[in-house]
């Protein structure tokens, strides 16, 4: 007499690419396919799987994300006008089409909009600054930082130019480590360059030569 056993396994795959839930399920689901092919030599036979549920494990930071920003001002706070639909099984609306206009919150118009690559298009950084007769200017050397300054920066999108998605001023020591650990939270496959000028041998790449 054969026996059916239900075996509740966890699976853990690597994805190269940034994919949607979707994309992930079915890449999974041949995947799996793929395995259980396979396992004619092993005493029994998986004759039928299924994928309840998948999710992003959590110490999976490696995938990096896009990010859709104002052409103008760099800005993350853009809008689009889009046409959904009332989906009863689910309980929730389900984006159709995204139309042509957009709108930018800062700017307080209608902007284009480009998209970014966290880990290639992105950077953190972060500056110790001493004031000086015109303002302010980046540490030399191994000075002692008087304030300390962040920007979240794009690397030079077309035309050369670079747009800061966010920027923090006028911070102690204390408040530029918060500042850099809440934006390692926002933007974990960002690199990050600190010019702090007394890091130098820390872990944080430095200011270049
Ligand atoms: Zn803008």
């Amino acid at each position: 007499m054969k026996t059916n056993i239900i075996a509740h396994v966890a699976l853990t795959f690597e994805f190269s690419a940034p994919s949607g839930p979707a994309d992930q399920r079915s890449m999974v689901e041949d995947d799996i396919g793929r395995l259980t092919d396979a396992d004619s030599t092993s005493g029994v036979a998986c004759t039928d799987f299924s994928v309840t549920s998948i999710e992003t494990a959590t110490q999976n930071s490696a995938v990096s994300r896009t990010h859709v920003i104002c052409a103008t001002c760099g800005s993350e706070n853009v809008r689009a006008d889009a046409y959904a639909s009332w989906d009863a099984d689910t309980g929730e609306w389900v984006l159709h089409s995204i139309y042509d206009e957009k709108f930018c919150e800062v700017c307080e118009t209608s902007t284009s909009l480009l998209e970014v690559d966290e880990a290639t298009g992105l950077e953190v950084q972060a500056f110790g600054m001493i004031y000086c007769d015109d303002g302010a200017r980046l540490v030399q050397g191994r000075e002692q930082p008087e304030f300390y300054d962040l920007i979240v920066k794009t690397m030079a999108v077309a035309g050369g130019e670079i747009l800061t998605l966010h920027e923090f001023d006028d911070m102690n020591r204390l408040e530029v480590e918060k500042c850099l650990a809440d934006m390692a939270m926002l933007y974990p496959s960002a690199p990050v360059s600190c010019f702090f000028g007394d890091l130098v041998g820390s872990g944080r790449t430095n200011l270049p030569s």
